[in-house]
């Protein structure tokens, strides 16, 4: 039992995940045993809501053949679904909507089940509330597009918070958007709130109806994956920090804001010393814990919320210091030399055996804007030489350009 993932959680997340387990129980159990038993009309209405999102769930699965790979999320699908419920059906009727997460659940035996049980239960929660709210807007559908939209962006913003909150505690230090999703997440929640709204209006007019949106609910179950596609497009797998092709990208937009600001930046270009015989001696996947650690250290060692870092190349990292004079940035790299010297990493050896890696060197060339502008393809190639000078003058050094 200590070996739960959930266990390992913050006490303040262990906690909160726990409240929110239970409210969902409590809504659960309330809400599905209370209530006035449900017309044949409501019954026929939740039978092809929940037909529909079984379908949505089950062809998705079905068709993703990189299902393995990165396990998708379907909350987008789920809130038009459950909007669409809480539009139409009483409360008792609505909950039982949960079907869906929880088959698309056991149809993926997600790793982790702690955090999708976690998701599930929130929004469990948050679709009490909007069902709450649809309840104190009569006529809240069809007739009442405001209404209805609102009782969608309150299911939206309650599971947003819900999940955020959650994910916070468990992790205070992640990003805003790690936490509450980014503008493309909103854009698909906006997307499946309208959805839901229209399905709302169908299953008034023609129950069976509702049936045609099963294609476009599938597409923007898709369409979930967009930023964390994006966000792989971007990354770099090994370290996690920004592939030379975004930093690039990212780091010239940022040049442009600092001429415009009439501020200094520097161009940092690591690279780690002697480093092929780290896995010459120890093993490439010892050299793989090696990348990781140094890029988490250059994450953590940078100090301005703006400061870029990225992966170059191989063994190679890339730092874009904004609104940093050339004295602070050679303090800067300076720091960093002496950071990458003082790293012990536990790895773990080609011979099987657990190894304790210390020793790493790296050297860092330095490029200012003050001294070479705002240009990035300059700035590299003064650093590149800079870098180069530190190699030839024996390594584990510091060199402005
Ligand atoms: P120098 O001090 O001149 O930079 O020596 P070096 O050995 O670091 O440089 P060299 O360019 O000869 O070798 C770079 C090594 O980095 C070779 C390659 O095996 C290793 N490397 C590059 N990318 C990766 C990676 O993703 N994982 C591992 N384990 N090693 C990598
Ligand atoms: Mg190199
Ligand atoms: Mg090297």
């Amino acid at each position: 039992m200590r070996d739960w993932p959930l266990l390992s959680l913050r006490k303040p997340a262990l906690l909160y995940w726990c409240l929110i387990y239970a409210a969902a129980v409590g809504v659960f159990l309330t809400s599905s045993l209370g209530g006035p038993p449900p017309t044949d009309d409501q019954i026929r209405d939740f039978g092809v809501l929940a037909g529909v999102s079984v379908l949505v769930v089950v062809v998705t699965s079905a068709c993703d053949p990189f299902r393995a790979e990165s396990p998708q999320s379907l909350w987008a699908v789920h809130i038009a679904y459950l909007l669409a419920g809480a539009l139409t059906l009483p409360t008792n009727l609505v909950v039982l909507l949960m079907i869906g997460p929880v088959l698309q659940g056991v149809l993926e035996q997600r790793p982790g089940p702690h955090r999708w049980l976690f998701t599930t239960a929130a929004t469990t929660v948050a679709t009490f509330v909007a069902c709450l709210v649809a309840g104190t807007c009569p006529n809240h559908y069809g007739d009442n597009l405001f209404g209805s939209l609102m009782v969608g962006g309150t299911l939206l913003a309650a599971r947003a918070l819900l999940v955020g909150f959650g994910f916070w505690l468990r992790k205070p230090q992640a990003r805003p958007h790690e936490v509450f999703g980014e503008p493309l997440d909103v854009g698909v929640g906006v997307v499946a709130v309208c959805t839901g709204v229209l399905s709302a209006m169908v299953l008034l007019a023609d129950p069976l109806a509702v049936i045609v949106l099963v294609p476009p609910l599938v597409l923007l179950g898709r369409a979930t994956q967009l930023a964390q596609w994006r966000r792989s497009a971007q990354r770099d797998p090994k370290t996690g920090l920004t592939n030379a092709t975004h930093w690039n990208r990212l780091a010239r937009a940022e040049l442009v804001r600092t001429r415009a600001r009439r501020t200094t930046a520097a161009v940092l270009l690591l690279d780690l010393d002697h480093f092929k015989r780290v896995n010459d001696e120890i093993g490439h996947l010892a050299g793989d814990s090696a990348l990781a650690a140094v890029a988490g250290l250059l994450q953590d060692e940078v100090q301005q919320r703006r400061d870029l870092v990225g992966r170059f190349g191989g063994e190679e990292f890339v730092i874009l210091l904004p609104n940093t004079d050339p004295v602070s940035a050679e303090r800067q790299a300076e720091r960093i030399r002496l950071a990458v010297c003082g790293l012990a990493v536990p790895t773990t050896a080609a011979d099987g055996h657990p190894h304790l890696l210390t020793g790493l060197t790296i050297s860092i060339g330095v490029a200012t804007s003050a001294r070479f502008g705002h240009e990035i393809d300059t700035l590299m190639v003064a650093a590149d030489s800079a870098l180069l000078s530190a190699k030839n003058a024996g390594r584990n050094l510091v060199t402005l350009a």
